[in-house]
């Protein structure tokens, strides 16, 4: 398995972290996690936006400009012959000794890229999963995708210790996401999810959602909800790169809607089917 580190293809066994890496030592750093369907590449323009999104927010340079980056991590999916699987990236603030703030505009950024076989979790989409919900207790700049995830990691062990696949955050009674996705109730027809603000991240998937409901007549509301609409509603689904649109049938116990997955999430998941089919390139 080949990796690319800094800017150089190498062994997966060969690849090294410097100690005092900032995103070892302080999480100071970027990444994305790219789809690759049947060797093509899904929404791959729309993750390096959101990266150089989230650099920019974090004052953070990236060695690389976005076509070259682009074009480096085609690459290395073609030299992997990665089929149905993941690309993963980080670049952090660099190497410099420790030391809080930012190091001088010499010190480059570090860049990782590797892959990973991952096949659709088709079980669990078609079977829905369950959930349990967590206090929001992370930090106001969730819309940067930055390698600092321990609220998410807390939260996410929380609800995996008692046999869930997620954990949906509330900041009191508002539902903001999951711990790893975008979080979305159906009532009465109508999808809504928390609005694109600093409490979420802005989900590529769940941007395809949108555009799915748009073109298909799928009534799509930004618009807060709370625990207790959450917990009433006709449906729940979650939905990431890696989950797709995943149903959420059960939270903290207790059966949503039928208990199954519902019928615009179904719906919903293979109108994305289609789209990857059309879309992977
Ligand atoms: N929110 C959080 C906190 C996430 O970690 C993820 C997955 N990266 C998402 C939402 C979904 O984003 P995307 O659809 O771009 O994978």
């Amino acid at each position: 398995n080949t990796v690319f580190v800094n800017g150089e293809l190498i062994d997966r066994d060969k690849a090294k972290v410097d100690i005092e890496d900032r995103g070892y030592q302080f999480g100071d750093g970027i990444y994305e996690v790219i789809r690759v369907y049947d060797g093509n590449t899904f929404t791959m323009k729309e993750h390096m936006e959101r990266l150089y999104q989230s650099a920019e927010k974090m004052k953070l340079s990236i060695p690389y400009g976005e076509e070259d980056f682009t074009s480096k991590l085609l690459h290395l999916i073609n030299v992997n012959g990665v089929k149905d699987g993941i690309v993963y990236l980080q670049v952090t603030r660099g190497v410099s000794a420790r030391q809080h703030h930012f190091p001088s505009g010499d010190v480059v950024g570090s860049v990782v890229a590797y892959t990973k076989d991952f096949p659709v979790p088709a079980h669990q989409m078609e079977q829905g999963v369950t959930a349990k919900l967590v206090e929001d207790i992370r930090w106001l700049r969730c819309d940067i995708k930055s390698l600092n995830l321990l609220g998410n990691l807390l939260a996410k062990q929380e609800a995996a210790s008692e046999g869930h696949f997620e954990a949906i955050l509330h900041r009191g009674d508002t539902v903001t996401e999951g711990s790893s996705s975008n979080a979305f109730m159906v009532k009465d027809g109508i999808i809504y999810t928390h609005p694109v603000t600093n409490l979420i991240l802005n989900g590529i998937t769940r941007r395809v959602i949108e555009d799915l409901c748009r073109k298909n007549g799928i009534s799509f509301q930004e618009e807060t909800f709370s625990v207790s609409e959450l917990m009433t509603a006709d449906e729940v689904f979650i939905a990431s790169t890696t989950s797709e649109v995943m149903p959420v049938v059960k939270i903290d116990g207790q059966e949503i809607g039928e208990g199954t997955p519902g019928a615009v999430t179904k719906r919903l998941q293979s109108l994305f089917n289609e789209r990857k089919g059309k879309e992977a390139r």
